[in-house]
């Protein structure tokens, strides 16, 4: 891969770290049957350091007959950290893992990327503890790295280009990103909009942590959408198939 400059700006790869197969109203209220989505991650390569968006999950899966029952599916090439040196970017090289909630599909792969100071909104991190939930499993998040606790939006190098927002309902201090390149403007969800659908219907999961909030993160990201930023879904198949992996992403190109 090249690497980002001044010239390049930003640069944004995309990775599958794991699959995880879960009834469909998880994800969408009125869904049918089963559905086995990605768990999703993203490499961002800013002139002044790496970070990653959400680390999938851990490689404690990879060979795991019984990944949690057998929903979840790690192939021994999904984890963040094997993604990363097939690229040729060293796991310990990442400055940054921008958590966009500390769900195990999310923030599994932290311990990984051992150099990298976490960026997770306080409220999260608060309630990654507070045994009320059990799709956080601490063992993945508790680990010693250092964490940074942000209060609402965060610009991460400084310059605007990489910036969190809240986006709460799915847990209670979810947040996506806003990320410029030089081809356009990708959000990076997380689970605060699971599906296209989900945006085009302004449908919620049938159980969330908040009901307003995450109509209100719907919206916002629907509104960010009609000004033409381009929003990678939290675990939409579909869309997913159709986003180029491990390769310089062309914002222009990506259908959202
Ligand atoms: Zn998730």
């Amino acid at each position: 891969m090249r690497q980002a400059t001044a010239e390049t700006g930003v640069l944004v790869y995309a990775f599958t770290c794991g699959y995880i197969t879960l009834p469909t109203t998880y994800f969408i209220a009125g869904g049918e049957g089963k559905t086995k989505v990605p768990a999703c991650s993203f490499l961002i390569d800013h002139p002044d350091g790496l970070a990653v968006f959400d680390t999938g999950f851990s490689d404690r899966f990879v060979g795991l007959e019984d990944g949690l029952g057998k929903i979840v599916d790690m192939p021994e090439e999904h984890p963040i950290a094997v993604r990363l040196e097939a690229l040729d970017v060293d796991p310990g090289a990442v400055q940054w893992i921008i958590n966009s909630h500390l769900h195990l599909d999310h923030a599994g792969g932290n311990r990984m990327l051992p150099n990298a100071t976490v960026i997770v909104q306080e409220q999260e991190w608060d309630f990654g503890f507070a045994g009320e939930d059990g799709a956080y499993s601490t063992q993945d998040f508790d680990i010693g790295q250092t964490v940074k606790k942000v209060r609402g939006e965060h610009d991460v190098f400084g310059d605007g280009s990489v910036t969190v927002f809240p986006t709460p309902g799915h847990t209670p201090g979810h947040q996506s990103a806003r990320i410029r390149t030089a081809t356009g403007e990708a959000v990076l969800a997380g689970d605060c909009c699971n599906f296209r659908r989900s945006l085009d219907e302004m449908k919620m999961p049938e159980n969330v942590y908040n009901a307003d909030h995450y109509r209100g993160s719907l919206e916002s990201l629907s509104s960010l959408r009609r000004a033409g930023a381009r929003i990678f879904y939290g675990h939409d198949p579909d869309f997913w198939s159709t986003v180029p992996q491990a390769t310089e992403l062309n914002m222009a190109t990506i259908q959202s």
